[in-house]
């Protein structure tokens, strides 16, 4: 089973992502976290998302893409992958949608995460308590928000033009949006 989990940055796709992917015994494949692994490591991908992720811009549709097909080709992605956060704008969507379709696969389930903004703000201020990324200062988690708004939103009204949407109220406690997270995916 393919499943995507949308969302602006702060619903919590990562840390349901992680509670799904180890529910239903698949792989979790979040590009944000590789790519701040390719950061750390030096590697060439990371030399070249560096700047762009750290001033909260999205990272091109080429690279992105090149990032998805190299992950699904792997033998652990054979039987599905929990997507969080890798689809973020349309031409990103259309891609996917082609690479799965090569496989003889499809999106199964498209999950959105939904959030008021203000608990968005304070989730990401919390974050920036525990966790030290470059990106959740105040200056780049703006520019974050903005380009979910202007890249990523009008995506979920892609897929609803495409197969259909699952709205997950993701207000609350992780355990209560975890039940409606396996609600959603009928689990
Ligand atoms: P995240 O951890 O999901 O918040 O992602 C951190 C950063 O990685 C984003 O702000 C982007 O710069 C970059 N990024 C992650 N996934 C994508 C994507 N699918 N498209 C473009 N940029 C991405």
């Amino acid at each position: 089973m393919d499943i995507l989990l949308l969302g602006p940055p702060g619903a919590g796709k990562g840390t349901q992502g992680a509670l799904l992917a180890q529910a239903l015994g698949l792989p979790k494949f979040a590009t944000g976290d590789l790519l701040r692994d390719a950061v750390k490591q030096g590697t060439p991908l990371g030399l070249t998302a560096r700047a762009v992720m750290e001033a909260g811009h999205l990272v091109s549709d080429d690279i992105i893409l090149g990032v998805i097909r190299d992950e699904l080709a792997k033998p652990a992605a054979a039987n599905g992958v929990i997507f969080d956060g890798v689809v973020r704008t349309i031409p990103q969507a259309e891609g996917v949608a082609e690479v799965l379709a090569g496989m003889g696969r499809k999106m199964d389930k498209i999950l959105f995460f939904d959030v008021p903004d203000a608990d968005l703000l304070h989730r990401i201020t919390i974050r920036r308590q525990t966790e030290t990324r470059a990106d959740d200062d105040p200056a780049a988690v703006a520019i974050r928000l903005e380009a979910y708004r202007k890249q990523t939103a009008p995506v979920v009204a892609w897929y609803e033009a495409h197969g259909g949407i699952t709205r997950v109220d993701a207000v609350g406690t992780v355990d209560k949006i975890y039940e409606r997270t396996l609600t959603a995916v009928g689990q």
